[in-house]
Formats: C-alpha cells, structure tokens, sequence
C-alpha cells in the first residue's frame, strides 16, 4: 500500500533543499507540493512498499498500510529509527499494538 502522510507532522523538511522522503525513495516517487509543502507520493500504484520513505522521514510523518494479504487495511506497520536500533510498532485490526526492537547497524 501507499504510504501515507500525516500532514500535521510533515513540514516539508523545510530549509532543505530536498526533502528525505523524496531523496531516499528509489522509484523518484515521493514530493513535496509547491504550495501545500506537503509530502505525497505522486503515483502510488509504482510504490512497491520499500518504506525507505517511512524510515527516512525524521518527524515520523509516514506510515505504510500493511497491504491486504498480510492483514487487514486498517493495520498498520510503523518503523521508528534510531542510532543503531529500529523500532516496529504494529497495529492489528483491533487496535492492538506490538513493537519490537532490532539493531539495525553492526558494531565494530
Ligand atoms: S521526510 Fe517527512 S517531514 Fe520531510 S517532507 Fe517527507 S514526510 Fe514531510
Ligand atoms: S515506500 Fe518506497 S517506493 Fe514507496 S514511496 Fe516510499 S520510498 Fe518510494
């Protein structure tokens, strides 16, 4: 599913010139709108779900629809990054939420 933009949260990445959602996504997919300053994904039947978007946006502005066949369209998958570890929180259809924490950088 598409990702979506909570637009209360976004604020464009503004001061950049490029915002990190468009400059992480590899289908060139995501924009911020001229007027609304506002992320979007201008075509979403090209989003293949890579959540790059997702994990890249510091304001925690986005979140994917975890697609039908997994779950259901109201659940929800959310990463939440940090230095070396990244947060899933998930939300099933009722409502309940489950997080689990994984490293994501090898230290050396
Ligand atoms: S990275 Fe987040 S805050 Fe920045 S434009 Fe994209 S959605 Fe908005
Ligand atoms: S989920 Fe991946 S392909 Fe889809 S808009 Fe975000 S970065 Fe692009």
């Amino acid at each position: 599913m598409p990702p979506r933009v909570n637009l209360g949260k976004c604020n464009g990445c503004e001061g950049r010139e490029e915002s990190f959602c468009e400059e992480v996504c590899p289908g060139n997919l995501m924009t911020v709108g001229d007027e609304t300053m506002k992320a979007f994904c201008r075509n979403n039947r090209d989003c293949w779900d890579c959540m790059s978007c997702v994990k890249a946006c510091p304001r925690n502005a986005i979140e994917t629809r975890v697609p039908y066949q997994l779950g259901y369209c109201n659940a929800t998958l959310k990463p939440f990054m940090g230095k070396n570890s990244i947060i899933w929180k998930c939300t099933d259809i009722y409502g309940n939420v489950k997080t689990y924490s994984y490293k994501n950088r090898l230290e050396v």
